[in-house]
């Protein structure tokens, strides 16, 4: 007689899919169970640090590691594949290279930048979604930098940066970004005063809803390095030129810019579109238990889940901390439904806090109900850091690709 193993499918290696497979590969034995890992890259990439690779303060091997690094080979199948669409009713995954059937689904595809219908930013702005996508960011600006040194006539706003966003990506990036640009400014013989940098954000603060002394810090930080917020002011378009922002109701204006970065907007995975889940912008309610409703095998997590906040009845923003969490109950009614059992756990999460970090050496936070700033963020910064690598990797990764630079 022949035992059909049941087929654990898991699509995507970042937070939620790699921590879901390595507690999977820890508490199932091969032969009951057949695990299988999907992932676009041979490498897994700390989305949290995709910042530091674009603004240049951090090498791409620095934000990666080998999938293969962490997982147990003899117990996951891994495929390097992007996936295109899931086939619900006939339980099969499409891939650009080919289809996967599946007992069980967890989808953890991350998320995609969301432009909101705004002319012109899909076209002509980048984003900070991937680790190519943050090495575009980082050669688009040097070669910015670079033109400009070598060009005849001098195209000054070759030299203005536009951060659309204010919220915690754009806020990273920014912190970043002024350590990177007297580097740059060094290496192409420019004057540091030519270079402009402007921050664009439609509502009328700086990192909505967070502590309005650690925001009024942070800012303080940004301006003093050169950053000028424009606050309250929508973009309504790019074009190749720059951008085009509202002022007042009626009127608008023209930015130039050589370089336009989107980070004030997230999605879920057009893969969720593509599959048919009901969903608002790829990112689909899951149940209690994270499965996707109306399919008692699949389950959604990470960016690709929308979690409400019962005590504000909103969602909470898409984070690593609630991915990371997710997996661990992914993980737990995986093994249950295996066992049989119909009880499964309902996920709620813990938010332990928020730190946004201001280049390498600042930061503003909220920890355990703390309030951090300076120095002391900065370190809890590079501590949260390494948690997570640990979590997934353990202590031999946390060696490798750790943040020990906290003096
Ligand atoms: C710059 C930046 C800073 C951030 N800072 C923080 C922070 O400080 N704290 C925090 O908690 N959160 C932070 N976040 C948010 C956090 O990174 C995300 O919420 C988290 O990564 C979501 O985890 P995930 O598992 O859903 O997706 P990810 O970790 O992004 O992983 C998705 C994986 O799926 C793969 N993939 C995508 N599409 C396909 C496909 N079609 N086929 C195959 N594979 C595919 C990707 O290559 C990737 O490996 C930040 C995000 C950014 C961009």
């Amino acid at each position: 007689m022949i035992f059909l193993k049941t087929k654990i499918v898991i699509l995507g290696a970042g937070y939620g899919g790699l921590m879901t497979t390595v507690r999977l590969q820890k508490k199932i034995r091969t032969e009951e169970v057949e695990i299988v890992l999907i992932n676009k890259n041979n490498y897994h990439y700390e989305t949290t640090w995709l910042h530091e690779a674009a603004a240049g303060t951090l090498r791409d091997d620095q934000v990666t590691y080998p999938v293969k690094s962490v997982i147990d080979v003899k117990k996951v199948a891994f495929i390097q594949a992007s996936v295109t669409r899931i086939a619900t009713a006939e339980k099969k995954v499409m891939t650009d290279i080919g289809e996967v059937s599946y007992d069980y689904l967890v989808i953890a595809l991350g998320g995609e930048s969301e432009t909101f219908g705004i002319k012109g930013l899909k076209e002509y702005a980048y984003s900070i979604t991937s680790v190519d996508a943050a090495k575009r960011i980082r050669e688009h600006i040097e070669s910015q930098f670079s033109t400009y040194q070598n060009e005849a006539i001098k195209k000054e706003e070759r030299l203005t940066i536009i951060v659309g966003g204010a919220g915690f990506t754009g806020i990273e990036f920014l912190g970043e970004l002024v350590n990177r640009i007297p580097q740059l400014c060094k290496t192409y013989e420019i004057d540091q005063n030519k270079v402009k940098v402007y921050c664009v954000e439609a509502a009328k603060a700086v990192l909505p809803g967070f502590d309005p002394e650690l925001v009024d810090y942070a800012v303080a930080h940004l301006e003093k390095r050169g950053v000028e917020f424009k606050i309250g002011t929508p973009i309504k378009g790019a074009d190749p030129e720059g951008i085009i922002v509202g002022i007042g109701e009626e009127e608008t204006q023209e930015i130039k810019a050589g370089t336009v970065i989107w980070a004030a907007g997230i999605r879920g995975s057009s893969v969720i579109e593509e599959s048919g889940f009901e969903a608002n912008r790829c990112r689909v309610k899951v149940d209690p238990d994270l499965r996707a409703p109306g399919h008692e095998n699949i389950f959604i997590i990470g960016d690709c889940s929308l979690i409400i906040n019962e005590e504000i009845n909103r969602p909470y923003p898409p984070t690593a901390q609630i991915a990371l969490q997710q997996a661990d109950v992914v993980t737990n009614n995986l093994l249950a439904l295996l066992r049989q059992e119909t009880n499964l756990t309902a996920f709620k999460p813990d938010i332990k806090g928020t730190v946004c970090s201001l280049g390498e050496r600042d930061a503003i936070g909220i920890v355990y109900g703390k309030k951090l700033k300076g120095k002391p963020a900065s370190v809890m910064k590079k501590v949260i850091d390494n948690r997570a690598l640990f979590s997934i990797g353990g202590t031999s990764t946390v060696l490798k690709k750790g943040k020990f630079n906290i003096l």
